[in-house]
């Protein structure tokens, strides 16, 4: 069984007694979270969803 580590610092943590798991402690909480807000701005996940709408699609069945 592979003990927890931090995925920021790699340190070991003890999830038990730990508000932060699984970061070790809230700063490097912080600084994964930053990091997912970097790569955010460059990975277009937003509005996937909507491309779901096929455009060929009737949806005015209810609109005459
Ligand atoms: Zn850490």
């Amino acid at each position: 069984m592979r003990r927890p580590t931090c995925p920021t610092c790699e340190k070991l943590v003890d999830i038990a007694a730990n508000p932060h798991r699984p970061f070790c402690c809230e700063r490097c909480q912080l600084i994964d979270l930053g990091r997912w807000f970097d790569e955010g701005f460059s990975i277009p996940i937003e509005g996937e969803e909507d491309k779901q709408l096929d455009p060929d699609a009737d949806y005015s069945d209810s609109e005459d």
